[in-house]
């Protein structure tokens, strides 16, 4: 079963997929995690991107569909997985129509823009396993430490407030399009055409987590 999470910044499209991967036996990718994995490790794609992911800009196309495509092909995805952060815009679900990659089910969590900026404000990540929390509502156990490791929790330079705004209309422009695009796919009776379900993300991260278990069961 392959998955995308659709929803913008701060929807806990993260949050989600490591919660519900385990149970379902698929295989989280974050588009964001490899590419901070990228930047931290210094290589030629993560020196690239570097500027533009602090921006809180989209990074091409091009780059990403290739990224994707390369990834999904690898022996650890033959179970299936769930898409967090990719497709972003009409071009890379395109790209991954065009190029076959089964999808069957998109899931779009639905959050109000003044929700997302309180949240991302505080949340804290790992950067090398990808969790998150969030000061108010997941806190870590020991402040500013990674629950299993012990290591110190950073805040992302695209989570400053001004950059998160800049953000959610980068996402109402170039990926909010995408909701249209799956929706009218889902109705379209092509036989290998994914499934299109909506999610309330204001509700609790368990309601949310409980609503998705509901729609992959
Ligand atoms: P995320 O962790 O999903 O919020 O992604 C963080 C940043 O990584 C984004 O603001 C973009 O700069 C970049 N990024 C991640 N996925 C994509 C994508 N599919 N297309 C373009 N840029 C991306």
């Amino acid at each position: 079963m392959n998955i995308i999470l659709l929803g913008p910044p701060g929807a806990g499209k993260g949050t989600q997929a490591e919660r519900i991967q385990k149970n379902f036996n698929l295989l989280h990718i974050s588009t964001g995690n490899m590419l901070r994995e990228a930047i931290h490790a210094k290589t030629p794609l993560g020196q690239q991107v570097e500027a533009t992911m602090s921006r809180g800009e989209l990074v091409s196309d091009q780059m990403m569909i290739d990224l994707v495509k390369a990834r999904v092909a690898q022996p650890d995805c033959q179970a299936g997985y769930l898409l967090d952060g990719f497709p972003r815009t009409l071009p890379q679900a395109e790209s991954l129509s065009v190029s076959g990659v089964p999808i069957d089910a998109v899931i779009e969590i639905k959050v109000d823009p003044e929700v997302i900026v309180a949240r991302l404000s505080q949340r804290r990540v790992h950067l090398a396993s990808g969790r998150t929390y969030h000061l108010q509502h997941n806190p870590p156990k020991v402040a500013d430490q990674d629950d299993v490791t012990g290591e110190a929790l950073i805040q992302r330079d695209d989570d400053q407030a001004e950059t998160i705004r800049h953000r959610l209309n980068i996402y109402d422009k170039q990926t909010a399009p995408l909701v249209a695009y799956y929706r009218q796919l889902a109705n379209s009776g092509k036989a290998d055409a994914p499934a299109f379900y909506q999610v309330d993300g204001a509700q609790s991260m368990a309601e949310v987590t409980a609503a998705i278990q509901k729609i992959l069961s």
